[in-house]
């Protein structure tokens, strides 16, 4: 393939922007090479500045569930604009989204919207802290919830793969106040609470983890940290920005049957705009100024054309009965031709899937945490990112993320990248 043009775009735009992307992820820092610059999309794929297709795997890191450019999205945006893009006043589409997100998830009665998955996490936290009086906050390593001073702490996504998962910039009385566990290790979490009695806020978690490859809970993980919560007045936040409206309608609450305290959102929940939220009981949101007195706001918040692309995607999510079902299978059948695939060529891997996040592990050892994580054979990654972008298939560049399977793919589509598996691991 040739990305004259994306090479070019790429040296502009390191001319006037760090690193010339605007999140580091998009970078090919960790495999190599040039990023190639989006020009368009649709359904399944996303076509380069240089008029190279590919089958998508990132969909814009999640949200993109029901495939680029839905029509149902495009057209609810279109007609939104026509008549104001904000205005900095309530809108009734705020109350109609709020609504469907609301039957849709169990355990939540209200939900805040803002801009991004960041905000919803930050202001997760802050509620938290507010409503408990306490200030420790417990995550575990490698789990990315944003970019806030608190998260970037043994931080997964870009943050491993930039070699900064606690960045400098955050201050040390920041970092002692957010405690780091160990996922599905629940002994370590009761450690940590002993060690700090009466002190913690929250446990913030990815249901599923999504940013050190996909790795989901083992072992009844998320009912025992729900008991240890319980147990000492912990808040057990679920940050959903991965798996909500993907895993189910209802997210990973939904399909682990554990309610959360405090629930994040953001990807899906947007339709591909600039959409987070959190949501929770009455008797948590209502600390919320105006209500209450844990501060959190947004000039853009609830804008129209966000909310417009959510009501659109959120009410297809909600009226396709099939949709799970679906998603599921196809996931699976690509699980099991990228695993034949992998096998035929003598290629040590673990592949972690749950519903329709799947991540390929270069070690053949099970994958449960950070350190199985970053067991992993970086240097086959490389080859096998580039090896798969030269047939025209378009995974995460970092053995950190996941893949996310859209529902626009077909068999064929499938089929085609199971090949290019093959192909590709024949030369690993
Ligand atoms: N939480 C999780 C689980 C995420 O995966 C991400 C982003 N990948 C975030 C929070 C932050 O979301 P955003 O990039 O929209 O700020």
């Amino acid at each position: 393939m040739l990305y004259q043009r994306s090479s070019a775009l790429f040296k502009a735009a390191e001319a006037v922007i760090p690193g010339g992307v605007n999140s580091p992820v998009r970078a090919f820092k960790a495999v190599g090479g040039t990023p190639i610059f989006a020009k368009s999309a649709k359904g399944a794929y996303v076509y380069d500045e240089d008029d190279n297709r590919y089958i998508d795997y990132i969909n814009s890191w999640g949200p993109m569930i029901l495939g680029h450019a839905y029509e149902p999205v495009v057209s609810a945006v279109i007609e939104k604009a026509k008549h104001g893009t904000s205005f900095g006043m309530p809108t009734e589409i705020e109350t109609k989204i709020a609504e469907l997100a609301v039957s849709m998830v169990p355990n939540i009665d209200q939900i805040r919207f803002v801009n991004s998955g960041t905000e919803a996490c930050m202001s997760a936290i802050r509620l938290a802290r507010g409503f408990t009086g306490k200030e420790k906050i417990i995550k575990f390593a490698g789990c990315y919830h944003g970019h806030s001073d608190a998260f970037l702490i043994q931080a997964g996504s870009g943050a491993v793969t930039f070699g900064s998962p606690n960045s400098p910039g955050v201050t040390q009385g920041t970092a002692k106040d957010t405690l780091l566990a160990k996922y599905n290790d629940i002994d370590h979490v009761k450690a940590l609470v002993e060690a700090n009695k009466d002190e913690i806020a929250c446990i913030i978690i990815e249901p599923v983890a999504g940013n050190m490859g996909c790795i989901p809970p083992k072992n009844n993980f998320l009912q025992q940290l729900r008991e240890v919560c319980d147990a000492h007045a912990i808040l057990l936040v679920f940050d959903e920005v991965m798996t909500g409206f993907r895993l189910a309608k209802g997210g990973a609450q939904e399909l682990y049957n554990i309610n959360a305290d405090i629930v994040c959102y953001g990807k899906v929940i947007g339709g591909g705009l600039p959409v987070g939220a959190f949501a929770a009981r009455h008797e948590i949101m209502s600390h919320l100024a105006p209500l209450g007195k844990v501060y959190q706001a947004g000039t853009l918040s609830g804008n129209p054309l966000a909310m417009a692309a959510g009501m659109a995607m959120l009410s297809s999510i909600e009226s396709d009965t099939d949709l799970f079902k679906r998603l599921e299978e196809k996931t699976e059948y690509l699980h099991t031709g990228c695993a034949e695939a992998l096998n035929k060529y003598d290629i040590a891997h673990t592949i972690n899937r749950k519903g329709s996040m799947l991540s390929i592990h270069f070690s053949e050892d099970e994958v449960i945490d950070f350190d199985s994580a970053a067991k992993g054979n970086n240097e086959r990654f490389k080859s096998f990112f580039h090896g798969m972008l030269n047939e025209g298939i378009y995974i995460a560049p970092s053995a950190f993320e996941t893949w996310f399977i859209t529902d626009a793919l077909s068999y064929e589509d499938l089929d085609i990248t199971i090949n290019a598996v093959a192909k590709v691991a024949q030369n690993l």
